[in-house]
């Protein structure tokens, strides 16, 4: 696992699918997932992991949600940031369609 570089932009101010950048002002949309039981990202909490998705040939960053977040009660273990509903629609499709290469369960 790389380490983040200071220098870098974090990831989830880009969209997940899009790459564009996301105003901190504008409304944002998000969308949620489980992980499967036993995948324990606890030491990631906060931090981007790029999730390539081999079927859609494209790798997107997931946000590891924090504990004690709104996003973990809702019960979402990864979160991706996008900037808009069409955005939101495609990249869920692409999750959906490549779920089992990385061990995502559910999305919410
Ligand atoms: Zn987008």
């Amino acid at each position: 696992m790389k380490k983040t570089r200071p220098k870098t932009p974090p990831a989830w101010q880009r969209c997940a699918w899009c790459d564009k950048r996301i105003d901190p002002e504008a409304e944002v949309f998000g969308c949620g997932a489980r992980t499967i039981p036993g995948i324990d990202l606890s030491a990631k909490e906060g931090e981007a992991l790029p999730l390539y998705l081999a079927l859609s040939h494209r790798t997107v960053p997931a946000l590891v949600v924090p504990r004690d977040s709104q996003a973990k009660r809702e019960g979402n273990d990864l979160y991706f940031l996008i900037c808009s509903e069409s955005c939101g629609r495609v990249l869920k499709e692409a999750l959906e369609r490549d779920k089992e290469a990385f061990g995502i369960m559910s999305l919410n």
